[in-house]
């Protein structure tokens, strides 16, 4: 029976939503053909942070199974190592497992924002004199500066060092459905244990719709995660019980989040999803093109994803000489472009201080219904906005 909140629930028992674990099961079937493993496991999770949380405590769980009757004492102190361009869901992950967040060692990154190998393997010799290193996580496209870190070099590093690999691909992982910019992802298919990609990101699928994949097809996802709640999941049951995949989540009832993407998938056919990544991809490729054309507008890198990062100098400041007083000047512009542009109501742009840069703005685009037409928009907005600067 069907009622109220129950209504597009996914249940956990493939007797109570036979058509929901199948096409969760095709769509992780999917998505790991996409990073190039030839086996592997996964869940939908309510969010990449929750992906990240999930892969740390599987890490940790590959690393000393006993954890999961024993709990947290006895352990050696257990340290995880990511780059300080990381998403802060890593903290969040590391305090909410017991792990702490002064053990997730924050690894140095170049000046594109991606994870330097050489002091990630400085880093891990140095731990392992004083603690138990069990886990890196690389980020496949950064939240702020949309840098992907160097798998091939990094998954080197793990594999010697007998560590877990996970790649936070939320951002990133979408650029895998495209032939032209799955090189970004170059090395996913190797040494990596597990990888977090958001499809309600660069896809648009509807939020929420987020998927921890895992290379392990032995069941170790399900050894980690499960209860055996005998009312649910009973093991004398006529069908396959390898179908009621639900022990996997932390969770009892679940949204079909794979659903939504399954269905995008049916409608758009793969070639449709690949042409969204290429096109935002495109899109802010013109930006940047128009960025560097234009007096005034100055990119705090050249991307190599879909994010935008720039600052706008306005008209007084042109002349100035490069110094603080320069820089805390300009700090304070794009705020004043942002409070103008929404008490106008024209759009909205976010802005950000980031590892000692003064405040710049930050375009992402992903919407298909976005053209050039609006990014000259966007350019002409900010030096109207900011003429009297
Ligand atoms: C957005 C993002 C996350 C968090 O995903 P949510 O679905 O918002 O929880 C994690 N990592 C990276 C790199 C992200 O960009």
């Amino acid at each position: 029976m069907n009622h109220g909140g129950f209504f597009f629930s996914f249940r956990y028992t493939y007797e109570v939503s036979p058509v929901f674990l199948l096409v969760e099961e095709a769509v992780i079937k999917k998505m790991i053909e996409f990073i190039g493993w030839e086996e592997g496991d996964g869940i939908f999770n309510p969010g990449g942070s929750v992906s990240n949380m999930y892969a740390m405590n599987l890490a940790r769980y590959k690393f000393c199974p006993e954890i999961k009757e024993k709990g947290l004492s006895g352990l050696p102190r257990l340290v995880l190592f990511t780059s300080e361009e990381c998403h802060y869901s890593m903290k969040k992950a590391a305090s909410f497992l017991g792990i702490g967040t002064e053990n997730v060692y924050l690894i140095k990154t170049d000046e594109r924002g991606k994870m330097i190998p050489e002091e990630l393997e400085k880093q891990v010799q140095r731990a392992r004199k004083e603690s138990a290193p069990f886990l890196v996580c690389a980020t496949a496209g950064t939240t702020v500066l949309g840098a992907f870190d160097p798998l091939d070099k990094i998954a080197d590093i793990c594999e010697k060092h007998g560590l877990w690999l996970h790649v936070d691909a939320s951002w990133g992982g979408s650029a895998l459905i495209s032939r032209k910019h799955c090189r970004l992802l170059h090395g996913i298919h190797r040494y990596v244990n597990s990888v977090a990609w958001n499809p309600h990101k660069m896809l648009l699928a509807g939020i929420q719709c987020c998927a921890l994949l895992v290379k392990d097809n032995s069941g170790l996802l399900k050894k980690c995660y499960s209860a055996k709640a005998a009312y649910l999941f009973q093991q004398d049951k006529f069908y396959d019980v390898s179908y009621d995949t639900g022990d996997k989540s932390i969770q009892c009832s679940r949204r079909p989040d794979a659903f939504k993407f399954w269905l995008m998938w049916k409608a758009l056919g793969t070639t449709g999803l690949e042409e969204r990544v290429n096109r935002a991809l495109a899109l802010a490729r013109y930006l940047v093109e128009e960025i560097k054309k234009r007096e005034g507008f100055q990119l705090l890198l050249e991307p190599e994803y879909a994010n935008v990062c720039f600052w706008y100098i306005p008209p007084s400041l042109r002349k100035m000489e490069d110094g603080p007083e320069f820089w805390q000047k300009l700090h304070q512009v794009a705020p004043i472009i942002k409070e103008r542009m929404m008490k106008k109501g024209s759009m909205m742009l976010g802005y950000q201080p980031h590892q000692g840069k003064v405040n710049f703005f930050r375009q992402v685009v992903i919407s298909p219904q976005v053209s050039r037409e609006d990014m000259d928009f966007l350019l002409d907005e900010i030096e109207l906005l900011a003429k009297d600067l």
